[in-house]
């Protein structure tokens, strides 16, 4: 745990007892400061008291005598509109901030140059998350690895400059953290997510921006427009940045003017030093940044105008398959630096990565077929990285659906040779798929897994792949995508296994 020893002697007011909420009053309480915690959930008050921890009806409390509004990131804290607690803050005069935000005060007072990496970005952040964690384990470091993903940042051990912290953050919890200043902060890509929670996209990238601009050195992804003009902005105003690319070579991708070959140079972020190149890109004139490019399945490192240098090569690698894949790991290696000091780390490194559950996990073989769970696919964009890394596809798709629906997927469809519905979007997705890919509606997970399989095994393709890649909410039929994704894998297990001939 990382006891909060900045508000020691201080009275703080706690809305939220999820886990997060949960570890920051203990965190609180165990750095010396008077908590008063409340959730609207009567069980979640229940184990805080049981915990010992003081309970009390912020509605009905005395503002006064808190000094801050410690709230939970799931919580409103502008749109839709204000959770009520935020304006009791507000009108208290009181700051709203979150646990990341305790936490970078307490690196600020006890270890400020503690190497601190955060990770932003609509999607991939918790792959990127755990293979940047994994590689600098690999490569010798001490990590602690949590934020939005597994477990809550205070309760990690705290920062210390020995102590590589890497820290997965949504755009609520960067909102609730006004002192964010990273060692490096890694924004990965921004599409259209959660907006009615954000107010606009204009608004959400703005909050994300935060998490690169005040970092010591940025690490972007510059495949999508913003992405690309928040690179621009920060390199413009003289911030290291280190752009990464899926593409061979950087291209403008700009928001607004097309006007080609200003993207500027990358600063002194370089990422890894004894590398060369400078080509020039040959379709702008424009000269190339400085930065990591995906060729093929190869990570290129560009610097200095000097012949691009292959610093990976992810074939191979179950675990990052697919386009979106190089993505994620082409920004960790950007973001490791100074801790890849020596040829010839970081390929066993990145081949040892194990994945994460439930994206694009592969769960077994059947003959020639491939079974493939991706059920944090949950919206169509997500499910689109998977569908693109595969030919053959067997897709089981479904749930509760977002905007959109299965639209933006139609580009994709070539790779699907037969969908199998399922849940509450069957209607709608039927009628996307029509005349476009064959499919079945099936109800269950169980139905559509035992027809795909058959079907798949009966397929004459070299590799047919089953593919949980719902696209869609997981709620109808389940507690959550964690839950869809265990289901599938057990059901893929209890499938018959051929007998190998003697
Ligand atoms: P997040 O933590 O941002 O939700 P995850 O790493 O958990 O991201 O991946 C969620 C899903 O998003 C995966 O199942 C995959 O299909 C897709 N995905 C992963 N990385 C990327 C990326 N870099 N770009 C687009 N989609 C991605």
């Amino acid at each position: 745990m990382t006891p909060v020893t900045t508000m020691r002697g201080r009275s703080v007011a706690l809305f939220g007892l999820g886990g997060s909420g949960f570890a920051t009053a203990e965190a609180l309480k165990a750095g010396g400061a008077q908590v008063a915690v409340w959730d609207d959930n009567a069980g979640a008050r229940e184990r805080a008291a049981a915990a010992g921890h003081t309970v009390v009806d912020l509605a009905e409390a005395d503002w006064s005598g808190f000094s801050a509004l410690i709230l939970s990131p799931g919580v409103p804290l502008t749109h839709p509109a204000p959770h009520w607690t935020v304006t009791k803050a507000h009108a208290a005069g009181l700051e709203v901030i979150g646990d990341v935000e305790l936490f970078c005060r307490e690196r600020a007072r006890v270890a400020p140059d503690a190497p601190f990496f955060a990770i932003t970005g609509t999607n991939g952040k918790s792959t990127t998350t755990a293979l940047l964690a994994h590689l600098l384990r690999a490569l010798g470091r001490t990590v602690e690895m949590g934020g939005n993903i597994g477990v809550p940042i205070l309760s990690l051990e705290p920062p210390s400059p020995d102590r590589c912290h890497v820290i997965e953050l949504s755009t609520f919890q960067i909102d609730l953290t006004p002192s964010l200043r990273p060692s490096v902060g890694i924004l990965l890509n921004l599409t259209p997510d959660h907006i009615d929670r954000h107010g606009t996209m204009e608004r959400y990238a703005g909050i994300k921006e935060r998490l690169v601009a005040r970092a010591d050195r940025a690490v972007i992804a510059v495949d999508d427009p913003w992405c690309a003009a928040i690179a621009e902005r920060l390199a413009t105003a003289g911030k290291p940045v280190t752009r990464v690319s899926t593409h061979a070579s950087f291209r403008a991708e700009r928001s607004g003017d097309p006007e080609p070959g200003s993207l500027g140079n990358a600063g002194p972020g370089s990422p890894v030093p004894g590398s060369p190149s400078a080509p020039r890109n040959e379709d702008s004139a424009a000269p190339l940044t400085d930065g990591l490019t995906l060729d093929g399945t190869r990570i290129m490192l560009h610097v200095g105008g000097r012949a691009p240098y292959p610093m990976a090569d992810l074939a191979g690698i179950a675990s990052l398959r697919g386009r979106h894949n190089g993505q994620n790991a082409a920004v960790a290696i950007a973001a490791l630096s100074q801790a890849l000091d020596a040829d010839g780390q970081l390929q066993p490194a990145l081949v040892g990565f194990p994945g994460l559950a439930h994206r694009m996990e592969q769960v077994g073989r059947r003959g020639r077929v491939l079974f493939v769970n991706d059920s944090k696919a949950t919206n169509a964009d997500a499910a689109e990285q998977s569908l693109k890394a595969f030919q053959t596809i067997h897709w089981i798709v479904g749930g509760v659906s977002k905007e959109g629906g299965l639209a933006p997927l139609a580009p994709v469809f070539p790779h699907v040779a037969k969908a199998y519905l399922i849940g509450k979007s069957t209607d709608d997705f039927a009628a996307s798929l029509d005349g476009n890919v064959p499919y079945a509606r099936c109800g269950t997970l169980e139905a559509a897994l035992q027809l795909a399989a058959s079907e798949a095994a009966e397929s004459g393709a070299d590799e047919p792949v089953v593919l949980l890649a719902p696209a869609c909410a997981s709620y109808d039929q389940f507690k959550n995508f964690e839950e869809r994704g265990d289901r599938f894998r057990e059901l893929v297990a209890g499938l018959p296994v051929e007998e190998k001939p003697a």
